[in-house]
């Protein structure tokens, strides 16, 4: 890699969505470390964010994060996010960094420990519609409220280079496809098929969704992430590749640890 993409990158700290593939950690469940023109945000930091930072190689230093953004309060998205602003702040010693939530992970049962929110800068709400800056160059903007049952938000990164999009956890319904129009788009796929029973209930997307999403959006690279069981027995990467053909459109699989430079597409 040269020096603007070790600065512009994303690096995949787990790839588990749902129940049943975090408890048994048949992938990892971290979340995601997005290098935004050099500005370091970390999102969903799930069960075992810490130990897949520091036993990196190389290490990915929590001192060096810059904020926290909550997707939803799930644990599997928010399990490790007090002992990440721990981390980021130097056990609390030096406040700095900001952290981006819905309000409901602060409120009722809250995912953030009361004592923890002084150690960091500033804890700014997420709401439908709104955009925030991150720095100079780079910002991002929740734009819908996701069909989840928790208050759920997906992400649109803008940078100089170019625009990220993340699909996070939700049912699929129309709207996501004005949305979310990242060259690079990350989409949470728990689900490889659905059954018929299911429909009323289930609130992930499936392979059949991400084909409608990819094809009407066409962004320069999809990558796949958020696997659940039906995913694994599937093989993910075997899935992405067969939706590349099918489409003609680049898609791949996030696997754990990967470390993907977007300066290869933006
Ligand atoms: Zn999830
Ligand atoms: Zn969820």
């Amino acid at each position: 890699m040269n020096d603007v993409s070790e600065t512009n990158y994303i690096k995949f700290l787990g790839t588990a969505g749902a129940r049943i593939v975090v408890s048994k950690q048949l992938r990892a469940s971290g979340g995601m470390w997005y290098s935004l023109q050099g500005f370091n945000v970390l999102v969903d930091p799930g069960p075992g964010c810490l130990v897949r930072c520091i036993s990196s190689k190389p290490k990915m230093d929590p001192m060096k994060l810059d904020a926290i953004i909550l997707t939803h309060r799930h644990l599997d998205h928010a399990a490790d996010v007090n002992v990440m602003i721990e981390a980021m702040t130097e056990g609390g010693f030096k406040k700095r960094g900001i952290l981006y939530t819905p309000e409901d992970a602060l409120t009722e049962d809250p995912v953030v420990f009361h004592y923890i929110r002084s150690y960091i800068s500033q804890i700014k709400i997420i709401k439908e519609g709104g955009r925030y800056h991150l720095s100079d160059t780079v910002s991002f903007e929740t734009p819908i409220k996701h069909h989840h049952p928790s208050e759920t938000y997906g992400i649109n990164f803008f940078t100089s280079h170019g625009t990220i999009s993340l699909i996070v956890d939700t049912r699929y319904f129309p709207e996501l496809l004005k949305h979310y129009k990242g060259e690079v788009l990350i989409i949470n796929v728990v689900r490889y098929t659905v059954d018929k029973d299911m429909k009323g209930w289930l609130y992930h997307l499936s392979m059949k969704d991400v084909k409608e999403i990819v094809t009407t959006l066409k962004p320069k690279v999809t990558i796949l992430n958020h696997f659940g069981m039906t995913m694994i027995k599937a093989q993910p990467r075997m899935v992405a590749e067969q939706l590349s053909n099918e489409t003609g459109l680049k898609i791949i699989a996030a696997g754990d640890g990967m470390k993907f430079n977007l300066m290869s597409v933006l």
